[in-house]
């Protein structure tokens, strides 16, 4: 699949998989084919390659081309899977392996931390389509696991870390319970890319909202699914294509652009964001920090088993007295961090999320405001500077 051997290290494999220089006359990189049509010269050689439908072979746009395949084969090799299917968004890439997998009948298990808007889609439009939802404790064992699953349980989905709470999930403990019950295992691997490997911890199905840190300039939507063998390629394929599903090559094509550049990205944001978190660890209005790359955080042990390093998002949890209202001020007084959804760019956010937070499995809940910080690749020392002075204007 990829133009590197697996044993050569993760930048090396960043500058060379998903190239076509020789098929490209020289140029480094495959060509932006934007295209609906694809013209044949006869009508016997459209129908030899209509029978090849699903093969690497242009017939149509949502078939894809050099350009979509090349990212394709990037993000399989960034997650250690056989074969990867891109999407429009994070949020197809979500939505579109659960309607695969998923029929009316089914139960579905998804972790009570899980993104939003997945959340959002288990609790109406799979609903409404006759499938049911058990939200599960995230930090679930493995015998845990195995009592809430039942004959009709198809697919257990995991996101580790969780979305704005960041708990660890035994992933490896988990897929076994649901492999023995017979359930696929999901995973939204958006926060560990390539430092969680989902395939060598017994996950079937990868999701990255690539939107993140694998565009990772604040500029294109896009989603990808990753599987590890040719039965489950052909169930995600035959999905995406019913569903109409695919990415723009444009978007495909900035992607890919982003990827060159993602090993040294991480490794910048990861450090200057464990140096941050530190510092906003020892602010005597911090109760916690929720970074799980942080010593005696939530979460640091499984994290240092399963995970390679980090990515720059965390959550800050503030003393139960300071109230939301100064949180607000305290990111509003903040010059270089912005207020938006979304993260993996090269600027900072900080975004209070303690509204964001939805809990039905009656875990631990969080009694003070939650603000989520993302580290881009501004100075780490400018960085504390500003988040110094918001922490002065929260006082006031
Ligand atoms: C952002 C995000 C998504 C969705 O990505 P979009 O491209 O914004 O649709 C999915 N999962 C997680 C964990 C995310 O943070």
């Amino acid at each position: 699949m990829t133009d590197a051997p697996s044993e050569r290290g993760f930048r090396t494999t960043l500058s060379h998989i998903g190239r076509a220089t020789k098929r490209e006359h020289g140029f480094v990189n495959p060509p932006l084919l934007r295209g609906s049509t694809v013209l044949v010269p006869t009508v016997a050689e459209r129908q030899a390659l209509q029978a090849r439908r699903g093969e690497r072979v242009l017939t149509y746009g949502t078939g894809g081309s050099a350009t979509h395949w090349a990212l394709e084969d990037a993000i399989a090799a960034i997650e250690g899977g056989t074969r990867c299917y891109v999407v429009s968004t994070g949020l197809a890439a979500v939505t579109t392996p659960l309607l695969a997998w998923l029929k009316a009948g089914d139960h579905l298990l998804m972790p009570d931390h899980v993104y939003g808007p997945a959340r959002n889609f288990a609790t109406t439009m799979l609903r409404d389509f006759g499938v049911e939802t058990t939200f599960y404790l995230p930090e679930v064992d493995a015998a845990g696991l195995a009592a809430l699953m039942r004959p009709n349980t198809k697919v257990v989905y995991t996101e580790s870390p969780g979305s704005h709470t960041f708990e660890v999930q035994d992933v490896p403990a988990i897929a076994r319970a649901a492999h023995a019950g017979g359930a696929k295992v999901f995973m939204d691997n958006t926060w560990g890319i390539h430092h969680f490997q989902p395939f060598a911890h017994g996950v079937d199905v990868s999701i990255q909202a690539a939107t993140k840190y694998l565009a990772g300039h604040s500029d294109v939507l896009i989603g990808s699914i990753t599987v590890n063998n040719d039965a489950d390629w052909q169930i995600l394929h035959a999905a995406g294509r019913t569903l109409g599903q695919y990415a723009s090559p444009d978007d495909c094509w900035l992607t890919l652009r982003g990827i060159r550049t993602m090993g040294v990205r991480l490794q910048a944001q990861m450090e200057a964001g464990l140096q941050v978190a530190h510092w906003l660890r020892q602010q005597p209005e911090v109760a916690q920090v929720l970074h799980p790359g942080l010593p005696g955080a939530p979460g640091h042990e499984l994290w240092r088993r399963d995970f390679t390093g980090a990515c720059s998002l965390f959550g800050v949890e503030f003393r139960r007295e300071v109230t939301t209202a100064a949180t607000h001020r305290f990111v509003e007084a903040l010059e270089l961090f912005g207020i938006g959804a979304s993260w993996g760019g090269y600027e900072s956010l900080a975004v209070p999320t303690t509204g964001f937070i939805t809990r039905s499995a009656g875990g631990p809940s969080f009694p003070g405001p939650i603000v989520r910080i993302h580290i881009g690749l501004e100075d780490v020392d400018d960085l504390i500077a500003d988040l110094r002075h918001g922490l002065k204007a929260m006082r006031a």
